[in-house]
C-alpha cells in the first residue's frame, strides 16, 4: 500500500516523497483514513512507530474543509507531556503544513521558557501543541480560546499522566467544546489511560501496534565494564582499533549526544549528533552522510532512532543504557540481519549493572562482559 491510496492530497504526497517517507508505516495505514473520516482513535503505539505523521497528515487535510479563522481561536489542540515532544510534533506540522492551500500556522508552547513570546505567537494559530501547565497559564491570560476546537489529540497519554498532569488535563477537557474529534495515543494502556479513554473517546477505533520481536540470535553482543570517566576513551578505542565504519551510538539525552559527537570529532573521528533539537535539514544531512559512508559515526537518542531507516547496521554502541528493555532490543535489532551478523556493544558502569541484568533477563540473553580496565585505551 502507498500513501496515495490513503486519501491524501497530491501536495502532501509530494512532501512525503521529499521527506523520504516512501511507504506508510502500519499505524499510518490504519489511522489516516479513519481520522479523515472523522472517527475517534485510540492508538496504542510506542514512540518511533510513526504515530506523529499518522495524525498530522489527516488533521491537516481536515483543516482544509473546516477552520475557525477567528484570531486566537485554535482549531486543533495537541496535548503532550514534554517540551521536547511539543517541538518535535510542531516540526512535523511545519514540514507538512506547507502542503495545504491556506496560510497554515502551528505553534508549540511549553513551560520552562518565558511566556510572553509564546503569547504573542498565538495569533492566527490553527494547531497548538502544548504541555498542560503552560496551556492553562495561556488560557488564563486570554491568549488562546477553545470554543472552535474541532480536534483534540493527546500524545503519549501515559506519560502525561505519569508526570502528574491529571488535574491540569481534566481542567482543560472541561474547557473544550463537547462536539469534537478525539485522538488518543499512548505507548501503554494503563488503568489511568483507560479511564481517560472512557472519558473522552466516543466509539473509538482501536489501533494497536506491537513492537516487533527482533531475532537477537544473529547479533554478537559484548558488554564492557567501564568507569564513567573512561567511556569516551573506550568508545574511541573500540571504533579505531578495529577500524569500524558506520557506527551508530546511542545516548539517553540530546545533551549527551552532542557531547559524545563533539568529543569524537575533537579526536579526529567524523561524528554527528542526531536528535530532536537539530533542525530537520541538519538531521537529514547527517543521515544521508551516514548512509553514504561519508560520516563514520552517528550519535542518536532513542526518540529518533526509528527515523534511521537503514536496513542493516554493522555496529551499534549503547553509550548509555535506555530505560526500557524494549528500547534496548530495538536499538540493537538492526545489527543482526540474515547472513550479516552485526555487533552490539554496551558500556556498563557500576551504576548500570543492576539495570543491565534486568535488560538481559527480559531479552533472555546473557551478554559476554569484558572489563575495560584490562585494555590499553591509549594504544590507539
Ligand atoms: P514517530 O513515531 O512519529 O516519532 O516517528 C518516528 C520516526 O519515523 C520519525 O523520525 C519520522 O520522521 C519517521 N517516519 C515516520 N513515518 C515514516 C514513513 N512512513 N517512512 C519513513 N520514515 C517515517
Amino acid at each position: 500500500m502507498s500513501f496515495s491510496e490513503l486519501g491524501l492530497s497530491n501536495k502532501i504526497i509530494a512532501i512525503l516523497n521529499n521527506e523520504k517517507y516512501l511507504k506508510p508505516f502500519p499505524i499510518q495505514k490504519q489511522a489516516i483514513p479513519q481520522i479523515l473520516d472523522g472517527k475517534d482513535i485510540l492508538g496504542v503505539a510506542p514512540t518511533g512507530s510513526g504515530k506523529t505523521a499518522a495524525f498530522v497528515l489527516p488533521v491537516l487535510m481536515n483543516l482544509e474543509k473546516n477552520r475557525a479563522e477567528k484570531n486566537r481561536h485554535i482549531d486543533v489542540l495537541v496535548l503532550v507531556p514534554t517540551r521536547e515532544l511539543a517541538i518535535q510534533i510542531n516540526d512535523v506540522f511545519q514540514v507538512f503544513g506547507r502542503g495545504v492551500s491556506f496560510p497554515f500556522k502551528s505553534q508549540a508552547v511549553y513551560g520552562g521558557a518565558s511566556i510572553n513570546p509564546q503569547m504573542k505567537a498565538l495569533s492566527g494559530v490553527n494547531v497548538l501543541i502544548a504541555t498542560p501547565g503552560r496551556l492553562l497559564d495561556l488560557v488564563r491570560s486570554n491568549a488562546v480560546h477553545f470554543s472552535s476546537v474541532s480536534c483534540l489529540i493527546l500524545d503519549e497519554a501515559d506519560k502525561i499522566l505519569n508526570l502528574g498532569f491529571k488535574k491540569e488535563v481534566d481542567e482543560i477537557f472541561k474547557l473544550l467544546p463537547i462536539r469534537r474529534q478525539n485522538l488518543l495515543f499512548s505507548a501503554t494502556l494503563s488503568p489511568e489511560v483507560q479511564k481517560m479513554e472512557k472519558l473522552i473517546l466516543s466509539n473509538p477505533s482501536v489501533i494497536e501496534i506491537k513492537v516487533e520481536t527482533e531475532d537477537l540470535s544473529l547479533i554478537e553482543q559484548t558488554g564492557y565494564f567501564v568507569k564513567p570517566e573512561k567511556k569516551g576513551p573506550l568508545l574511541r578505542y573500540l571504533i579505531l582499533k578495529e577500524d569500524w565504519q558506520q557506527v551508530l551510538v546511542f545516548t539517553s539525552s540530546t545533551y549527551q549526544a552532542d557531547l559524545v559527537a563533539d568529543k569524537l570529532r575533537k579526536n579526529g573521528v567524523e561524528a554527528e549528533a542526531m536528535h530532536s533539537k537539530k533542525s530537520q535539514g541538519k538531521r537529514k544531512q547527517a543521515l544521508a552522510d551516514f548512509k553514504s559512508g561519508a560520516l563514520r559515526v552517528l550519535v542518536a537518542t532513542d526518540l529518533l532512532s526509528r527515523g534511521i531507516d537503514i536496513e542493516f547496521l554493522p555496529y551499534v554502541i549503547n553509550y548509555e543504557l535506555p530505560r526500557s528493555p524494549k528500547d534496548f532490543v530495538h536499538r540493537i535489532g538492526r545489527t543482526g540481519r540474515a547472513e550479516n551478523a552485526g555487533k552490539a556493544i554496551t558500556l556498563i558502569t557500576e551504576e548500570d549493572k543492576h539495570h543491565f541484568r534486568v535488560i538481559q533477563k527480559k531479552m533472555k540473553r546473557w551478554v559476554t562482559m569484558i572489563d575495560s580496565e584490562n585494555l590499553d585505551l591509549n594504544s590507539i
